[in-house]
């Protein structure tokens, strides 16, 4: 029984956290298993998006060619959106074939891309080098285009209502793996893929505004490699991609130290932690390290993000039937936020979405209702999120990066819809 009684809550059941459908890896002494160390260490050849631009020009004066070549290289891969040396024609010839054979080897090929009926969300599937799995999906709004990237393959955090935690951490990606995606999104809404000008005559952002870290994995888990790509992407062209760090969203469980050390990076990202439950007793079992760091540890350590940096952060919470949204969770959360001061933080309810195999539901309409009302009576801003894609099983928590039918692994066709539905509307990111 937990402890808190629920009696705002008249007599609606507590549903305990279990994984329904698949079996939840655990460790000897029957604790769900938590994985930091990549059970594989292999990372692909050395790309220019894994270095700086002073890194890239060694590295071409190593190759016997003039240094300023890196920055034409670099030009054409992070303002062109092109890996493709018949495209680089302000470069001699020899030169192109050795300067991306060198320093662009492959790094993403598209195995699958699912597209919502209305065009407005895309989830691509990406085969790694050595075979490895991951997702990334694009999401078109009025003005923005956020890209939903991953930053392992599988996870390790093992949280029983998240699809990507069912199969455990295959590895880490590579810095330039994780650019590699903003860089290929790029690419197709270059190509038109997202539509362009907007109904009402407006134009559309013409490339990724926004990135949020909400893919596979754990960024914090893969701190060095995710921090170098951040870098990459808010660097000004040609070093990176010249995007705003306001504009990057990242998410984590709750890695304590990880994030202590990300308010000292001096880059003004945005920070959301998935608390998911403010008590312990329930977080426990929902979000499997928090058997390392406490709910109470790991706000602390978002509030020390706010003090740090000054950016108001964002604590998500997803919404699941009887098991997390009693209105006293609710109450005990504002209650907890507000200890540690006002305007530093906003909540970010987000209805379950359902994974394969699992009956947990998400809130009904009246308990969300609830719910919300209880963090703005508290002085919460608070804001739902509908969820993109659910229909192409690419909203939070769905992504589980499945291999396609070809025996052979080869590639197939992009550009598949799927069937029926509509999507959400609401952004997973402001
Ligand atoms: N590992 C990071 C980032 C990936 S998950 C993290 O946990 O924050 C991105 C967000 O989706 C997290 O808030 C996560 O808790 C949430 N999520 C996972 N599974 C979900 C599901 N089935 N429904 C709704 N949100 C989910």
């Amino acid at each position: 029984m937990l402890s808190n009684p629920a009696a705002t809550d008249g007599d609606r059941p507590q549903v305990r956290p279990q994984a329904e459908g698949w079996k939840q890896q655990t460790t000897e002494d029957g604790r769900p298993l938590l994985q930091f160390k990549q059970p594989r260490v292999a990372q692909p050849k050395t790309h220019l998006a894994d270095l700086t631009l002073a890194e890239r020009q060694a590295k071409v004066a190593e190759l016997g060619l003039p240094a300023f070549r890196a920055k034409q290289l670099s030009t054409h891969y992070f303002t062109h959106f092109t890996s493709d040396p018949d495209r680089m024609t302000d470069l001699p010839k020899d030169a192109r074939e050795k300067l991306v054979a060198e320093m662009m080897p492959p790094l993403l090929t598209e195995v699958r891309r699912l597209t919502t009926d209305n065009g407005d969300t895309i989830k691509f599937l990406w085969r790694l080098f050595d075979g490895a799995l991951v997702e990334s999906v694009l999401m078109r709004y009025p003005g923005r285009v956020t890209l939903c990237v991953s930053s392992q393959a599988g996870c390790g955090m093992n949280c029983p209502f998240c699809a990507t935690g069912q199969n455990g951490l295959t590895r880490n990606m590579s810095t330039a793996e994780i650019v590699e995606q903003v860089v290929r999104a790029n690419e197709v809404i270059a190509e038109g893929a997202l539509g362009g000008l907007r109904k009402d005559g407006g134009h559309n952002a013409e490339r990724v505004t926004n990135i949020v870290f909400m893919g596979m994995g754990e960024p914090l888990a893969n701190y060095k490699r995710v921090i170098a790509s951040v870098r990459r992407m808010v660097d000004p062209a040609p070093e990176g991609l010249g995007m705003s760090a306001r504009h990057i969203t990242v998410s984590t469980v709750g890695l304590v130290p990880a994030i202590n050390r990300l308010a000292e990076e001096g880059i003004p990202v945005t920070f959301a932690l998935s608390l998911h439950a403010p008590d312990d007793e329930l977080r426990d079992e929902l979000i499997p390290v928090n058997s390392r760091w406490k709910a109470d540890e790991a706000i602390d350590a978002a509030y020390n993000y706010f003090v740090k940096t000054g950016r108001r952060v964002s604590i998500e919470y997803a919404l699941i039937k009887d098991m997390n949204d009693h209105a006293w969770r609710a109450d005990l959360l504002g209650k907890k936020l507000n200890a540690r001061g006002r305007g530093w933080v906003h909540v970010n309810p987000i209805p379950l979405n359902p994974t394969p195999g699992s009956i947990w539901t998400s809130s009904e309409p009246d308990v969300t209702d609830e719910f919300i009302n209880r963090l703005e009576a508290a002085g919460i801003p608070t804001t739902l999120r509908d969820t993109r894609g659910k229909e192409i099983d690419g909203a939070c928590g769905q992504l589980a990066a499945e291999g396609d039918e070809e025996p052979d692994g080869a590639v197939t066709e992009a550009g598949g819809h799927t069937g029926a539905g509509t999507s959400g509307t609401i952004d997973i990111r402001g």
